[in-house]
């Protein structure tokens, strides 16, 4: 719940000019390669704060990405960190996706969302596993 609450404004970053608007904060200016424009063009969505000024995430992969400098390429570094990303293989400016893009990248997205929610359950499932086990053990020497 907890994943999926996190992620449940992300379909409304679709387009870029929703995008773009997240990067108000953005720290680079549109001199440098990677400014708000080329970063949501692909893709990106700008979700920093105070301890984490360039933090940006895609869309669809959800991958994070900080520590960006003025001259990286937001295309690049997007297929270079993440170079199974939809986005990414479908790799078209916004005005040259088709219908069946626009269909496929939210399906896309959702997926990502679902395996990281299961990807939480089962890291807490474990820790909790471990710590029943850690019971049980102590349980056992009490009755020896
Ligand atoms: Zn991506």
């Amino acid at each position: 719940m907890e994943v999926l609450a996190q992620y449940k404004n992300m379909k409304d970053y679709m387009f870029q000019d929703q995008r773009l608007e997240t990067f108000s904060e953005w720290p680079f200016d549109e001199d440098s390669s990677c400014n708000a424009h080329k970063m949501a063009e692909a893709g990106f969505i700008f979700c920093g704060s105070k301890s984490e000024p360039d933090l940006a995430q895609c869309q669809v992969c959800l991958k994070k990405l900080d520590g960006w400098e003025q001259d990286d390429e937001p295309w690049k570094e997007h297929k270079k960190h993440s170079p199974s990303c939809l986005y990414v293989k479908i790799g078209k400016k916004e005005a040259d996706m088709t219908v069946g893009n626009y269909f496929d990248l939210p399906l896309e997205r959702r997926r990502n969302i679902m395996k990281e929610e299961y990807e939480t359950y089962r890291a807490s499932f474990i820790e909790m596993a471990a710590e029943v086990r850690k019971k049980i053990t102590k349980l056992r020497k009490l009755k020896k």
